[in-house]
């Protein structure tokens, strides 16, 4: 195998979970930092990395329109909840010595720049890792969108949604010692199994943009690296 990356750019998607580790809410330092060295690793080997943070450990738009709050409300603080992730772990990645930029999509320029798609370009030519907040900017979406509209905008090669289980099961590997893990599939396979990689407008506009998914693991120590050293690790989703 090549000792050079599989790919130069690309999106990673995390969700606002896997920042919490094994707390039950918000951010867990220990974590953070130790995500912060795993991107940090690829980026020593020349990839460019840019990053769409969920808020899922804070806020979700759907937790306050269950309890009556009027939805696009509660959906613009589940935005809101992406930037305090993403300003922890710009945090994190700038006490480990690596270069990070918050760009958002909604406007609150007093605490992070906007996000400018030139400009995050930019950034990442020149090496710096780009944390995408605010998801799309938009009520009734989610950050899997975001991460495959900025995926699609950046002319990423692979969007890499992280999970905590390695891959995509025939069946819930917690529940069924049976499951085994695909190595790959492609878009139509994973909609006729309905296997819910990630929302339905994310892989609609993956699949429409033939813009490959890799589900992998962030847990598991050295993942991250040997996804962009293009080695088998979790499971390809590709057109
Ligand atoms: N959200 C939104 N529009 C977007 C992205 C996110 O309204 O484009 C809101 C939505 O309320 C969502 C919350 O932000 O529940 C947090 O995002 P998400 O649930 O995708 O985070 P994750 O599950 O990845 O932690």
């Amino acid at each position: 195998m090549s000792n050079s990356p599989a790919h130069k750019r690309i999106l990673l998607k995390l969700s606002g979970e896997a920042l919490m580790g094994d707390d039950a809410f918000g951010i867990n330092r220990a974590t953070i930092v130790r995500m912060v060295e795993e991107i940090a690793e690829v980026t020593r080997l020349g990839v460019e990395v840019a990053v769409v943070i969920g808020g899922g450990n804070i806020f979700r738009g759907v937790a306050g329109g269950s309890v009556g709050m009027d939805r696009a409300t509660a959906d613009y603080m589940g935005m809101l909840a992406t930037v305090m992730n993403a300003l922890a772990l710009a945090d994190a990645m700038d006490k480990q010595g690596l270069t990070a930029r918050v760009m958002s999509a909604i406007g609150i320029e007093q605490v992070v720049e906007p996000y400018v798609r030139p400009k995050a370009l930019q950034y990442l030519e020149e090496g710096k890792v780009v944390v995408f907040a605010a998801g799309t900017g938009n009520p009734f979406f989610t950050t899997d969108t975001a991460a495959a509209l900025r995926g699609a905008e950046i002319g990423a090669e692979l969007v890499l949604k992280a999970t905590k289980v390695d891959g995509v099961y025939t069946a819930d590997p917690m529940k069924d010692s049976t499951a085994t893990r695909y190595t790959q599939l492609t878009f139509d396979e994973a909609m006729s199994r309905n296997l819910g990689i990630m929302d339905a407008t994310a892989f609609a506009l993956c699949r429409d943009q033939k813009l490959p998914i890799r589900v992998f693991s962030i847990v598991k120590s050295g993942a991250l690296k040997r996804v962009v050293m293009g080695e088998d690790e979790g499971t390809l989703v590709y057109a």
